[in-house]
């Protein structure tokens, strides 16, 4: 058991300063490790490779046993520094300049990192006699392939927790869910994406003898007007509008005097929880079918699957985790769908996963960089809702 709580802002430094380009990740890891076996967590170091991607190395911690389960994810790698001299502090410095710590992974997201395992301890040093009282089970799941494809990190350490027979309850992703300001936005969901390759095929020949031919382009003007024209939704009341964009039409054909053989269609989707992968491509059939029947011809489809949608209705998770933002930031935090994805999309999977961080405003940008004071915040909120989490839940 451990006397010293790492503060959360002298960790952020001490993780800044590896500089774990992705898919580096070991040094961060050694770091966590060393705190978190201090303080009793269990850790199992998960290591994984697969033929054509990086080796990676992740981190499983885990302090307690049983119900209830409340899981930390995160990820130390971080993206490229950029052109080195555009920095005004050195990326990997962790310099604090006018209240603002500078560095790689600042904000996405070692700070985020840093705050929980700082938490994470305090609640573990303050719980009186812990291995007596505490009844659950803390766990942190961090990897080293969140910025890169993902392949070797979290998806496989979920397996690897599977086989294991360890189940989450509930998890927090701590990624910098607030857009500007502190307190603004717990991430409850994403939007979901299907990529799709439309062909309209037709018969090629001379304009002038276009009964001998098939011109695929009414039925094109038809499928845009429908593609284009017809709402997906009206969006609820925690998702914005699904919305169909097409992005590319393709004809090639350089002739005035051509009727063209085939047409290809581009188009994206992005998508609320109203619809799924399976819903949208036989609502299109249904659209494209309908065109081809009325005008004759016949098409080809097909699609990249994205990611699904997915919304996080956990009322305890959202509720404790809003209450701590609001003691400590003043205002009630917005639930929110936007954005790009995360591994919240693996995790959610396993168990309702939200996600809470720092501010994201200068992620991935030359001289990233987060409020101390932001730090010192969500330490408190982390630390307040892990107290409010274990005595509650479950229970
Ligand atoms: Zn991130």
């Amino acid at each position: 058991m451990t006397d010293t709580i790492p503060n959360a802002v002298m960790l952020t430094q001490l993780l800044v300063r590896e500089a774990t380009v992705t898919p580096i990740a070991t040094p961060a890891l050694d770091i966590l490790e060393k705190y978190l076996s201090e303080a009793g967590f269990r850790i199992s170091k998960l290591p994984f490779s697969e033929t054509g991607y990086d080796d990676i190395d992740n981190l499983y911690a885990e302090i307690g046993s049983g119900e209830p389960h409340l899981c930390f994810a995160g990820h130390v790698d971080v993206v490229p520094t950029g052109e080195v001299n555009d920095w005004s502090q050195p990326p990997f410095s962790g310099n604090i300049v006018d209240g603002k710590l500078f560095g790689r992974g600042a904000a996405d997201m070692k700070g985020g990192v840093a705050c929980f395992t700082s938490a994470a301890i305090k609640y573990i040093s303050e719980t009186p006699d812990f291995s007596k009282n505490f009844k659950g089970t803390l766990s942190f799941l961090i990897t080293g392939d969140e910025e890169a494809v993902a392949i070797n990190g979290t998806p496989k350490m979920l397996n690897w927790l599977k086989e294991q027979n360890i189940k989450l309850d509930h998890c927090i992703v701590g990624e910098p869910s607030n857009p500007y300001v502190m307190g603004e936005e717990i991430k409850v969901g994403r939007r979901g994406s299907l990529l799709g390759n439309l062909t309209l095929f037709g018969t090629q020949g001379h304009i002038a003898y276009p009964e001998r031919a098939d011109n695929p382009m009414p039925r094109l003007a038809k499928v845009l007007d429908r593609l284009c024209n017809d709402a997906l939704d009206q969006g609820t009341n925690i998702f914005q509008p699904s919305n169909l964009e097409v992005t590319s039409v393709d004809v090639g054909n350089e002739a005035h005097n051509m009727l063209p053989s085939n047409i290809k269609v581009k188009f994206g989707i992005r998508y609320n929880n109203l619809h799924n992968f399976d819903s949208l491509e036989t609502l299109l059939k249904q659209k494209f079918d309908a065109i081809h029947d009325e005008l004759g011809g016949h098409y080809e489809v097909s699609y990249f699957r994205s990611g699904e949608a997915f919304y996080t209705e956990n009322d305890i998770l959202v509720g404790l985790l809003s209450d701590a933002v609001e003691k400590f930031c003043d205002k009630k935090p917005k639930l929110s769908t936007g954005g790009g994805t995360s591994d919240a999309r693996f995790i959610k999977n396993h168990c309702p996963t939200i996600e809470f961080g720092l501010v994201g405003a200068s992620m991935h940008k030359i001289d990233e960089h987060v409020d101390v004071k932001d730090i010192e915040t969500l330490a408190k909120i982390y630390f307040e809702f892990i107290c409010n989490y274990f005595a509650k839940v479950g229970k």
